[in-house]
């Protein structure tokens, strides 16, 4: 069986499994017994055990895999680097994208108006987040010290020590040969670590959903039916209409192939709602299915994973338009742009881990004048959502790195053309 089969295999049977513990669980006369096995032996103890190692698995090969391959990835395009080049279009194209995102989702919840006569008995306190100021943002960049910067996996100050040893790499010449070579040999060994853990990945996936869908409250969906009906509607349109049309239009590639290259990264990103987490198999599906290369992956993506967050801008963009129907407050065309400005920015400053998003929303919030305490309405269902919405994160990452890749003539179309779901 293929790894996507054997993933998606994984997904079910942990949807399943979780949904029927959800019902058994619910159920008063349940026998005691029964319970604390389901909820303590096999939830919270087997389920909850395989699936945090999982995530540590897989976080614990970010840093090594980020660095070792930027650094490759810079020293291979040469001493006169197309990287700054390269980093102003991957920047300007991530803010356009998510600057469409966020217009997208306002414009949709303005026709759908999910929020109209919501009730807001359910809204209770919420405390927000401090925005960090932009000059702070700027200066964290620059690491003072690279191995804190590791230690606190701080992506950000990652790459920038990571592009400027690859350039000093490749300025040294014949000199920097052992050190080029040692890089080149130690990115085999961590991509073959990637694979490893991506073989194991079905077990943890499994575990991850079987966990998550016994403790999701299935009501709160109900309740908010409309918010969700618009948030995964938006989310589907911009994948489909502004990656898939970009991807079509601009590159010249087809959209369908797209979408199955991009799948085990998309998969990995519903399952676990961390673009940080899942950035290795993103990497790794990028070059081997997507045939971009690895100069250009490995500096789109960690960024990418960083600060390109559309699903999140949408969820932030819809749940505004939301909160602000709920309470009954009309916006003004000013305070749509408002929105757009300041989602984009806090879907910058969103880590890629999970639930984060919807305490950076609460910064959009205070922005417009809306109540912070409105994101307690839909933080019932924001788990869910927030898989989906890191899945499209993620689609958004890897769809910049092949435009990027297809731009810049660092991109093998035969790769992109024959990937088999067995190549990953
Ligand atoms: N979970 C999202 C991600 O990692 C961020 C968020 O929207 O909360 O991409």
């Amino acid at each position: 069986m293929t790894l996507t089969k054997r993933i998606l295999l994984g997904m079910l049977a942990g949807l399943v499994l979780g949904v029927i513990f959800n019902i058994l669980l619910g159920i008063e006369t349940l026998p005691e017994p029964l319970r604390m096995t389901i909820e303590d032996v096999l939830v919270m103890g087997l389920f909850d055990t395989v699936g945090q190692i999982f995530i540590a698995s897989l976080k614990l090969l970010v840093v090594p895999l980020v660095f070792v391959s930027l650094v490759l990835g810079t020293a291979s395009l040469g001493s006169n680097s197309r990287m700054g080049v390269m980093a102003g279009k991957t920047v300007a194209l991530y803010m356009v994208t998510t600057c469409i995102a966020i217009t997208l989702a306002l414009v949709t919840a303005s026709i759908i108006k999910p929020g109209v006569g919501m009730d807001l008995a359910s809204a209770s306190s919420f405390m927000g987040s401090e925005a960090p100021s932009l000059k702070q943002v700027i200066i964290n960049m620059f690491p003072t010290n690279p191995v804190t910067a590791m230690a606190e996996g701080n992506m950000l100050q990652i790459i920038v020590f990571s592009l400027l040893m690859g350039l000093a790499l490749a300025q040294v010449g014949d000199r920097g040969q052992r050190t080029f070579e040692w890089f080149e040999s130690a990115d085999a060994v961590v991509m073959r670590m990637v694979l490893i853990l991506m073989n194991l990945a079905p077990y943890g996936i499994f575990a991850l959903l079987t966990k998550l869908f016994t403790q999701l409250g299935y009501g709160a969906i109900a309740d908010l039916g409309k918010y969700v009906f618009t948030l995964v509607f938006v989310l589907v349109l911009h994948l489909t209409l502004v990656y898939c049309g970009l991807i079509k239009f601009i590159c010249g590639l087809n959209p369908i192939k797209f979408l199955q290259n991009v799948r085990p990264a998309m998969l990995f990103a519903f399952s676990t709602a961390s673009s940080s987490a899942t950035l290795p198999v993103t990497i790794r599906t990028v070059e081997n299915r997507m045939g971009v290369d690895n100069s250009v992956a490995s500096f789109v993506l960690p960024l990418g994973a960083t600060i390109n967050m559309d699903g999140t801008a949408i969820m932030q963009g819809v749940a505004t338009a939301f909160i602000a129907q709920a309470y009954g407050i009309d916006l003004s065309f000013t305070d749509y742009l408002m929105v757009i400005l300041t989602a984009t920015l806090a879907s910058v400053g969103t880590a890629g881990v999970p639930g984060v998003g919807l305490i950076m929303l609460s910064m959009v919030l205070t922005q417009v004048g809306l109540p912070v305490e409105g994101v307690a309405l839909i933080i019932g269902v924001d788990r869910l959502l927030d898989m989906l919405r890191t899945s499209v994160n993620v689609a958004g990452d890897s769809m910049v790195a092949t435009f990027i890749g297809k731009i810049e003539d660092l991109f093998d179309r035969d790769i992109f053309e024959e990937t088999s779901d067995t190549q990953v």
